[in-house]
């Protein structure tokens, strides 16, 4: 073990899939479970894959580069398995998929079973109450990210139950001050680039403080309620310096449709219509907040109900 002092330490420590074994799925640990992780290795270094017929489980952005991984491998997935009733990537994706490359798209369908006792030999999924069984060769398990925040967990660090990384404030500053934190590690998931530009961002925050600058302004915890999963980051300092534009994104928990509201000191300095999928990524505009006058910060998400048929377009399978 070796002991090493800093004055600041900036945790970057990105983001995981939750497997199989995470997710509960019943089987009997046959060979043939993988994450996207482990096909991009595999094809990467061995130039080849050790399955032809492999079930996709989930519907991200990355299920469908899983897709094209294969297709370079010269291979195409038996299907993709999803739970929600749409694709958590863009419906145009979804459609290229299922139309373009003609790969079944089962929504509304959870893997309840991995079938095979050495090898994987299919999966049984559930759609609408009724058992399916579809023969493979492998499950690879994509998305379902969860922050790798192991070190911030056990650590005196604050901790958000609901993004599951550490809570920071617009410096990406922790609740112990010496302590930064940036990328996917904060919450899932931004894309790589996203992930580079808060590096840089928080990176140019922890040169200032340690010249000197620093931020002593009140706390102001950011308020954020169902069907809004979470908002990163947790904490404004006011006063402040300015947000900038990577900072302030929030996540739908499931499909909703409504007008979601930026609320400050009690009055909405923004609104805009939405029409949500399930897991979809909101980012606002953080230009509106004045953090030299700001007391209270509110994100709402205030749902139109209408009927559910009319925010299902399960028209794949
Ligand atoms: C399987 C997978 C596929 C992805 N595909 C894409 C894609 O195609 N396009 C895209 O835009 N984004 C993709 N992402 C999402 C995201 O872009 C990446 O996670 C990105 O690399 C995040 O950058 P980061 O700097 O936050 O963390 P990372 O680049 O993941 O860096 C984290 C580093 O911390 C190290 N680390 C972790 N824990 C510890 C510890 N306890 N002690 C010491 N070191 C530790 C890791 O080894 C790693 O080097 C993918 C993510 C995953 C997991």
């Amino acid at each position: 073990m070796m002991t090493t002092k800093a004055k600041a330490v900036l945790i970057t420590t990105g983001i995981r899939e939750s497997s199989g074994v995470s997710q509960l799925i019943s089987s009997q640990r046959p060979w043939g479970m993988f994450s996207t992780g482990a096909v991009q290795q595999f094809l990467h270094f061995t130039r080849q894959l050790p399955f032809r017929r492999p079930v996709i489980i989930g519907s991200e952005w990355v299920s469908y580069s899983v897709v094209l991984t294969l297709k370079k491998a010269g291979l195409a997935p038996v299907a993709i398995v999803e739970e929600h009733s749409n694709s958590i990537a863009p419906y145009w994706v979804e459609k290229a998929t299922s139309h373009g490359l003609r790969i079944p798209i089962f929504k509304q369908s959870s893997l309840s079973r991995v079938i095979g006792t050495d090898t994987v030999s299919g999966v049984e999924i559930r759609r609408h109450g009724r058992r399916i069984e579809l023969e493979c060769d492998a499950v690879i398990f994509t998305g379902k990210f969860i922050p790798e925040s192991s070190l911030a967990m056990d650590s005196h660090l604050e901790w958000d139950p609901k993004t599951l990384g550490p809570k920071i404030d617009q410096y990406w500053r922790c609740s112990d001050h010496s302590y930064f934190a940036a990328g996917n590690v904060l919450r899932p998931v931004e894309t790589s680039g996203i992930a580079g530009r808060e590096g840089q961002s928080a990176a140019r925050a922890i040169a200032g403080i340690l010249n000197g600058e620093t931020p002593s302004g009140e706390c102001i915890p950011v308020q954020v309620e169902s069907p809004l999963e979470y908002v990163c980051p947790q904490w404004i300092r006011s006063p402040g310096i300015q947000l900038n534009s990577l900072q302030l994104r929030s996540r739908m928990e499931r499909a909703a449709n409504g007008v979601i509201k930026m609320i400050c000191n009690g009055t909405v300095i923004w609104q805009k219509s939405v029409e949500a999928k399930p897991l979809q990524r909101i980012r606002l505009p953080v230009r509106r907040i004045k953090p030299d006058q700001l007391r209270r910060l509110e994100i709402k998400f205030v749902e139109r109900w209408i009927h559910r048929r009319f925010l299902s377009c399960d028209n794949t399978l």
